[in-house]
Formats: structure tokens, sequence, C-alpha cells
């Protein structure tokens, strides 16, 4: 800003704003030749009701496709029915949707496999792997879960590390850890004191894994955010206002570092895990950190799920991660059938295009998810335009390593 400084300029047109409001800021009645129009006063608009078009005319790439065969590693096909305070109750779970819309979708979008991370435990984990899994064993991969409800129980931790044994058996690809560990599971699993993530308890469940061969698939903490007041300073204002139950903020949250650092711990105790730390290591405002532990942990990877909005604001420095660590990025979306309430993961093409164009084009300022307004903050993203050897790492080599598919 030549000449002026910023601080300088804001009073400028901070000046001119509050004369604008009081109507003082022209004796002038009418438009004189030359001389600017009256200055009228400005409407007040909520900020809900905010929806401004970029004016910007730059290229606009329309993806129908990606450019090779994808493997979306985290999405919701099947989802716990029941739950209290945040823990699923109990293995029951809710079918969101068929093979049969999904496929034709599926097809149109070049996605060749999908694997519905929250599968559950026992009947009810085999009914979704049959439905899924046994019907269309190329398109879809179901995983497990722990079964949070029973964590009171006595011989919980070696019952645990079995019944992963038995979900292997049912044919599970993995298991899923939703952040219902560090921010939901209480002592009593719905009241009393939260549950560490690096409890011992899990330990035999994580070896378990390890012996198996299952990848985890692992949700810690949440955006950084939602660890601050909910005030006119919080950048997912809008999305926390939406959604209040998403803060954690005190009450008696351990902080995101705090649960970040246990999960490392996880990470650092349990070397033959393959850990695939869900939506960018849990930490996609922070790059440089998510860097710091794929140096320090060998059997961590990351998705890029619900979080291309945060990639895709930081263009320059999310290009140099995909260069970096192009053998432990997967494609991810968490897409949920039907989920309107979060249009940042709806299961819908247009998320996939957005998707697709965040990575394949070099686009500029575009919406991160097929909705009017930005859901999880206000801004727009840049594509990165990766080269051809990172896109098929990216879309599926990786996965393929993961989940322990063979390359023809
Ligand atoms: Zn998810």
């Amino acid at each position: 800003m030549s000449g002026v400084n910023r601080r300088q300029w804001l009073n400028r047109v901070g000046a001119a704003g509050v004369a604008a409001v009081a109507g003082t800021g022209s004796s002038a009645k009418g438009q004189e030749p030359g001389k600017p129009p009256q200055a009228v006063k400005p409407e007040r608009l909520a900020l809900e009701d905010f929806q401004p078009k970029s004016m910007l005319h730059v290229p606009e790439t329309k993806m129908t496709r990606s450019r090779f065969p994808l493997i979306d590693v985290h999405t919701h096909l099947t989802r716990g029915a029941r739950g209290k305070n945040g823990v699923t109750l109990g293995e029951e779970i809710k079918v969101l949707a068929s093979p049969d819309d999904l496929l034709p979708v599926m097809d149109q979008k070049n996605i060749r496999l999908m694997v519905s991370l929250t599968g559950s435990y026992g009947k009810a984990l085999e009914g979704a792997i049959q439905r899924l899994q046994q019907a269309h064993p190329d398109r879809f991969m179901v995983f497990t879960e722990p079964a949070w409800d029973q964590f009171n129980r006595p011989d919980y931790p070696r019952w645990q590390a079995d019944e992963i044994g038995r979900a292997h058996r049912a044919g599970a690809k993995g298991l899923k850890v939703l952040k219902t560990l560090g921010l939901y599971l209480r002592e009593n699993v719905t009241s009393g004191p939260l549950v560490k993530i690096d409890d011992p308890r899990f330990d035999l469940m994580w070896e378990s894994c390890a012996g198996l061969n299952m990848p985890v698939a692992i949700h810690i903490a949440d955006p950084e955010a939602f660890f601050l007041p909910i005030d006119r300073f919080n950048e997912r204002f809008e999305e926390l206002n939406n959604h209040p139950d998403w803060s954690f903020y005190d009450k008696d949250f351990p902080s995101n570092r705090e649960l970040l650092e246990a999960r490392n711990r996880v990470f650092a105790r349990h070397p033959k895990v393959a850990f695939m730390a869900l939506h960018v290591g849990n930490n996609a405002e922070n790059l440089a950190s998510v860097s710091e532990c794929l140096d320090r942990f060998p059997n961590m990877s990351v998705d890029l799920a619900a979080r291309i909005g945060e990639l895709g604001r930081q263009p320059r420095t999310a290009r140099k991660f995909f260069e970096k660590y192009q053998d432990r990025i997967m494609f991810g979306t968490d897409a949920v059938p039907n989920g309107t309430m979060t249009p940042q993961q709806v299961f819908l093409p247009e998320l996939y295009e957005i998707y697709y164009r965040f990575l394949e084009t070099e686009d500029e300022y575009f919406d991160y998810a097929p909705a009017p307004k930005p859901p999880q903050g206000r801004w727009q993203i840049y594509g990165l335009g990766l080269p051809e050897t990172i896109l098929r790492k990216v879309y599926y080599e990786n996965a393929e390593n993961l989940l322990g598919l063979k390359t023809s």
C-alpha cells in the first residue's frame, strides 16, 4: 500500500463510512455533472444473508470426471442408529443409501471404490458387509468400529481386541475411530470423566489391528476454531452458530493440542499399526505441524476429507505439502448420502467435481462446497494443478497400498 500505511488507510475508509451512514458526506443536492452522486445511507445486511458473487473473470474448468478412477477412502454409507452425548450405543445402524443409489453416481464421476468407515460391529457389521462389500466387492469396502458402549465391562480390553478379530473374519477391512475417543467417551460411557485417547485399555485393540493388518482410520480433535469462543473473531462463526454442539470450547474438554499430543503418543506406542489420520491429520490449518508428525511417524498417512476448504486457501503451502508427502495422502471426501446439513460432505456429483477441480486445475477463487454460502468459513479456494504422477498416487495408488489391494 504505497504512501499510506494500512491503519491510516482504514481510518480514512472508516471515516468515509461513518460520514456516509450519517448522511453528512455531501451537501450537494442531486447529481451535478463531474461530481459524485449524493451519499446514500447503506442498508444493513445480516451476515447470514450475505452471498457475494465474485466479479473475477478467470477460467472456470468444469470437471465432470477425475483424470483417473479413484478410491474414496472416507465415506459414511451406514452409521450408528442410536447414541447419547455423542457416543454411539449398540451395534444397530442406519443404512444411508443402497448400492443402486450409489453406483450410477460412482460410474458417472469415475469413483472406482468407496470405503464406508462407520460399519459398526457384530450382526450390524455383517449386514453392512453383505449389502455393500459382498454384493459389489470391487466397488465397496466396509470398516468396523469399537463398541464404545461395552467400555465398562471388566474384560473390555481383551473383549474389544477379540471383537476386532471377529470383525476381520466377517470381512471388515479396517477400523474406524470417530472423535468419540477424546471428546465424548467417558468412564461410564456417557457420563463421568473423559477417557484419554492414549488410555492403555485400548492397547490390545490397536495391537489386534496391527496383527491382522487392518489399517486404522482415526479422527481426533477437530478444527482449531472449534476450541475457541464462538464470537466475532472466530473464523468459523457461522458454522459453529449453525451447529453449536460442534464447539469444544471450555467445559471439561481438553485443548486441540492436548488431544493431538495424546494421539501422537498412540502413534509412537504402536508403530506396527497403519494409522490414517483423517481430515489431513485433523490439523489442516497447520500443515507445518502435520508435516512434523508425518516425519516423526512413518506409520501415519492422511486423507483430504472435508478439508479442501483449508488446503485450498493456502495453495502454495498445500502444493508443497502434496509434493513432499505424495506417497502418504489419500483421496477422501467424508461423503454422506443425503447429508444436506453439511454441504462440504454431501454425496453429490457436484461435491466430487469440486475435489477434482481443486486437485487437477489451476482455477482460482472458487467454492469449496456445493452450497450458496461457504459452510465452513467465508473464503474461497484455489486449485493445485497437481501433476499426473501425484494425482495417480492421491487418487488410488496410496489407498491401494494401505488397503492391501493388488495393483494389476
Ligand atoms: Zn467422516
